[in-house]
C-alpha cells in the first residue's frame, strides 16, 4: 500500500509500535514509578480483536511493518493467536520484550516468520539485574537469549545506561558481540512521568564511543539504514555489532516514520507527545478512523514532539510512564 500517513514535514509514517498491555513481570526502575501505575481498568484495554482491526486500518494507509511491546507483551493472553492473525496482514512483525516469557515462543516466530527480536537486559551481573528489575529472572532471561541467538534470530539487546548502575559494563557488553551474531543497542537514559529523571544520571553518545575507543581501539562507524534510531559502530573482526540511542544528546528525528499505538487505543505521535488521539473509542462507535489518523499526524512535530533544545520537566511529567506508552 503507498504511505498515506504523512506528516507537515513530508515524513511518510510506515512504522507502528503496539502496546499490547500496560502490565509487566519485572519493574525495571528508569521505567516503572516506584509507587507502581494505576493499571488501566480491562474495559478500557484494545481486545484483540480490535488490535487486528486497527492494525488493519493503519496497513490500508500504509503501514508495512509492526512492532509489538508493552508492558511485557509476552504476558498478554492468547498472543499467539494475535501473532499468527499479524502475520497474515502481510506487514513485517517485530518484537520489544524483556526476554522471559520467549522460550514459550520460538517456535511461534519461527513459524511466523518473526525474527526480529530486542530484549531488554541492562547487566551482565545477575545482582545488578535484580536491583535495576527488582525481580530475579537472570538465568532465564540469558538462556533464553542465547537460545535465540543459536535459532537464528536478529536478537538485539536494549542497555539503558545509568551511572553508578552499569556504565562500567559497556566493554563487557561490546564484548559479547566479538563471536556472535548480537547487536547491542545502548540507549541514552529518557524521561518520562515519574522515572526521576535527570541527565546527570545519564551516559552519553559521546562518553559510550570515547569507552569503546579506549578499550578496542578502532572502532568503525557503520552505515545506517534509513530510518534508524541509532548510530551503528562494529569493533574490527567482530561478528555482532553495537549501536547507540542518543535521544537526549544527538535526537535521529528528521527521518522519523514511527507512530505509537497504546494498550487503551490512543495514537501518540512522539514517545514524548502529551496529546494522544483516542481511536478506540471512534472504532466501537463504528466511526472510520482513517481520518482520525491522517488529522492526528499533522500535528507531529519535527522532533522531540517540540523539546527540540531540551528535556523540558513541564512537558514529560504531564507525559505518561514508560510502561504504559509501550517503548
Ligand atoms: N517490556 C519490554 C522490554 O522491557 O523490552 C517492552 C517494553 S519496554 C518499555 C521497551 C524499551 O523501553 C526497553 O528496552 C526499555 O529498556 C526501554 N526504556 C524504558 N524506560 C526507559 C527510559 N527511561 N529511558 C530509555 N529507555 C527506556
Ligand atoms: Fe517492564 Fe520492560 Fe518497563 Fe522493564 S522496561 S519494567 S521489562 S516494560
Amino acid at each position: 500500500m503507498k504511505p498515506q500517513i504523512i506528516d507537515t514535514f513530508g515524513r511518510p509514517h510506515t512504522y507502528l509500535r503496539i502496546s499490547l498491555t500496560d502490565r509487566c513481570n519485572l519493574r525495571c526502575f528508569y521505567c516503572m514509578p516506584e509507587e507502581g501505575i494505576e493499571l488501566t481498568e480491562k474495559e478500557h484495554i484494545m481486545t484483540l480483536e480490535e488490535i487486528l482491526e486497527i492494525s488493519k486500518t493503519f496497513v490500508e494507509l500504509g503501514v508495512d511493518t509492526i512492532r509489538l511491546t508493552g508492558g511485557e507483551p509476552l504476558v498478554r493472553k492468547n498472543f499467539e493467536y494475535l501473532v499468527r492473525e499479524l502475520t497474515k496482514l502481510g506487514v513485517t512483525l517485530k518484537l520489544t520484550t524483556n526476554g522471559i516469557l520467549l522460550d514459550k515462543y520460538y517456535d511461534l516466530f519461527e513459524e511466523a516468520g518473526l525474527k526480529k527480536i530486542n530484549v531488554s537486559l541492562d547487566s551482565l551481573d545477575k545482582a545488578k539485574n535484580a536491583f535495576i528489575t527488582k525481580r530475579d529472572y537472570y538465568d532465564r532471561i540469558m538462556k533464553n537469549i542465547q537460545d535465540g541467538i543459536d535459532r537464528g534470530f536478529e536478537i538485539k539487546l536494549n542497555v539503558v545506561l545509568i551511572k553508578g548502575v552499569n556504565e562500567k559494563e559497556i566493554g563487557d557488553f561490546i564484548a559479547l558481540t566479538k563471536d556472535q551474531h548480537v547487536t547491542v543497542k545502548f540507549i541514552e537514559f529518557m524521561p518520562f512521568a515519574g522515572n526521576k529523571w535527570d541527565w546527570s544520571k545519564g551516559v552519553s553518545e559521546e562518553e559510550i564511543l570515547n569507552k569503546a575507543k579506549e578499550q578496542f581501539g578502532d572502532v568503525e562507524v557503520l552505515e545506517n539504514p534509513k530510518h534508524s534510531t541509532s548510530n551503528n559502530f562494529r569493533i574490527n573482526g567482530y561478528q555482532g555489532t553495537f549501536g547507540i540511542i542518543s535521544t537526549i544528546t544527538n535526537p535521529f528525528c528528521s527521518e522519523c516514520n514511527r507512530i505509537r499505538l497504546t494498550a487503551d487505543g490512543k495514537m501518540k505521535n512522539c514517545l514524548f507527545a502529551n496529546s494522544e488521539t483516542d481511536l478506540l473509542k471512534p472504532h466501537r462507535e463504528g466511526q472510520s478512523i482513517k481520518p482520525i489518523i491522517l488529522n492526528t499526524i499533522k500535528q507531529k512535530k519535527f522532533s522531540r514532539d517540540g523539546m527540540d533544545v531540551k528535556m523540558d520537566a513541564e512537558q514529560y511529567e504531564k507525559n505518561r510512564s514508560m510502561i504504559s506508552i509501550g517503548g
